[in-house]
């Protein structure tokens, strides 16, 4: 309940105004005000994180995280549209209109005991103070503070240098960082990728050394951090990095082996042509550069060899098999099956007139087409099909709508941006691509 001055950040590099470029501008407006409120009543109040660190790499946030040392009941208090998050550490959310502000209490690291084998910290919930909760961040680049009270920069852990050298640097010993939390491994790699970073030497060290924990860490967690890996912004990167640093081989052990090596290259190429598009404006659902990790499948596929059934049951078996390491909602690989499925009904039954006229005018036939594009594209024996197909799409009679508009879109685990309106109808898609093998079924 009182406003710092710079006294008490005695071991901190304090960063005036003056000399460095985060402005009020650069904040949102709803942010600024639980800011100006948490300050008016006498509290500390401090933009945190990954939104700090945005600002400095010259990029607009996607959110803005705030720490406080009010505490969260106090919090609940002042906010009247809020409400209290979290079972292991309690923090508040406040909400205008459709969004929140994530708001939390300033938080020191519970004690580890390094003597101990198995450091995984279960609860993490002290008060504490901007240097401890500067220390109990993840890296450097995360634990930067800007201070309200006078526009300062805080600085406890050397990240406004780390920031400019472009350096993902653990904060503490990264071992003891990583087991305590094996997940933090990941998000030096998201964080390296998306940035185009270094992983520093002694985090690195760390990660070859301890990677195989990652399987100690929660599935949802660990599936979270993959699909930002792949889906975000430079996923060949980032998939490249997690396969050198061991993790594909601990987490997706059998994926690699169905794929192998060739085809682990074929997935960083659709990847990499994924990238190029994002490069242009053009994004894909998360589903669908999923969906990539199968390319190499594809690509053995013989058209001629009246084999349609075989592949698509393959697919299904391989697709599901990730799905249950990755613990992915059913709506996912759902959406993943129907894509490759597409991609097998394109290369076996061009010749089928009236079907071919039917497909093209499926929902998603411009998903499915895309996804052709980029992955075999360029193979000359194939262009023979692909110019049936494209004869087609240019008379269908239904509008096909443009892509999604931004990299952030793609955080919503359906397909969106089309004519649905971000619905997925795996039912209306089934009929057309599986009419007959859903007649079929029905039989049994
Ligand atoms: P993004 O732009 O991807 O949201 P971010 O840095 O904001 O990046 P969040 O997952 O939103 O990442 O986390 C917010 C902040 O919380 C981080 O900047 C970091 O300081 C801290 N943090 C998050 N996860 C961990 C972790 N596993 N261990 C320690 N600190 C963490
Ligand atoms: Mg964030």
């Amino acid at each position: 309940m009182r406003s710092p001055d710079q006294e008490d950040y005695a071991d901190a590099r304090v960063i005036a105004r003056p000399d460095h470029t985060i402005s009020r501008k650069d904040i949102d407006q709803d942010a600024l005000r639980i800011l100006y409120r948490l300050k008016k009543h006498g509290y500390e109040a401090y933009i945190v994180g990954g939104a700090v660190r945005d600002i400095l790499r010259g990029e607009h946030p996607k959110d803005f995280d705030i720490a406080t040392d009010a505490s969260p009941w106090e919090l609940k208090e002042l906010f009247h549209n809020s409400r209290m998050v979290g079972r292991r550490f309690r923090i508040v959310h406040v909400y205008f209109g459709n969004k929140n502000i994530e708001v939390a209490t300033l938080r020191r690291q519970v004690p580890t005991d390094t003597s101990d084998d198995d450091l995984y910290v279960e609860e993490d919930n002290a008060w504490g103070d901007v240097e401890s909760d500067s220390f109990r961040r993840d890296f450097t680049i995360n634990a930067l503070f800007y201070d309200i009270n006078d526009f300062s920069l805080i600085d406890y852990t050397g990240g406004v240098d780390d920031i400019e050298h472009k350096i993902i640097r653990s904060i503490g010993d990264p071992g003891v960082r990583f087991q305590e939390d094996p997940v933090r491994m990941l998000r030096a790699i998201k964080f390296a990728a998306r940035f185009d970073f270094e992983i520093e030497e002694a985090t690195r060290t760390a990660i070859k050394e301890h990677h195989a924990d990652i399987l100690k860490a929660s599935t949802p967690r660990v599936t979270e951090e993959l699909f930002r890996i792949i889906g975000q912004l430079h996923g060949d990167v980032g998939i490249k990095l997690l396969h050198e640093f061991g993790f594909i081989d601990v987490l997706w052990g059998e994926w690699l082996e169905v794929i192998g090596e060739d085809g682990f290259e074929q997935v960083l190429d659709f990847f990499a042509r994924i990238q190029k598009e994002a490069d242009e404006g053009r994004f894909y659902p998360l589903e669908f550069v999923a969906a990539g990790l199968f390319v190499p499948l594809l690509g053995t596929i013989d058209p001629l060899d009246n084999q349609y059934q075989k592949h698509a049951s393959h697919l299904a078996t391989e697709i599901r098999a990730l799905g249950d390491v990755m613990d992915l909602p059913k709506r996912m690989t759902a959406a993943m099956m129907s894509l490759l499925r597409g991609q097998l009904y394109l290369l076996y039954f061009p010749h089928r007139k009236k079907n071919v006229q039917r497909f093209v005018n499926n929902p998603d036939f411009d998903w499915i087409w895309s996804y052709h594009d980029l992955a075999f594209g360029e193979v000359t024996e194939l262009h023979s099909i692909q110019e049936v197909w494209l004869r087609a799409a240019e008379n269908r009679t239904s509008v096909q709508a443009g892509w999604l508009d931004s990299r952030d879109s793609r955080d919503v685990f359906s397909f969106r941006g089309k004519t649905g309106g971000g619905r997925y109808r795996p039912d209306e898609e089934r009929s057309i691509i599986n009419k007959r093998r859903g007649g079929r079924r029905r039989r049994r």
